[in-house]
């Protein structure tokens, strides 16, 4: 049965296929901004927290109070 052969290498290059578009869509982590700095920034301030100003200066959410990824920057040229 050579032709089974073929058709799950088939199968299974087109899985490897699907999975590598898959990791390329989730490379870059989800970013996600801490509540904390969420309710600041609704108030046009920035987080007064410690850790979020450290994290801020790096551009990245601040983990420990719930964020994640990098912070997003605004886009200007939309309005
Ligand atoms: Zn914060
Ligand atoms: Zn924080």
């Amino acid at each position: 049965m050579k032709s089974s052969k073929i058709l799950a290498a088939l199968v299974a290059a087109s899985v490897l296929a699907v999975g590598l578009a898959f990791a390329a869509d989730t490379k870059a982590p989800a970013a996600k901004v801490a509540g904390c700095c969420a309710k600041a920034q609704a108030d046009g301030k920035a987080c007064s927290h410690g850790c979020c100003v450290e994290a801020a200066k790096g551009g990245d959410n601040c983990t420990k109070c719930g964020g994640a990824g990098k912070v997003e920057k605004k886009a200007e040229a939309k309005k």
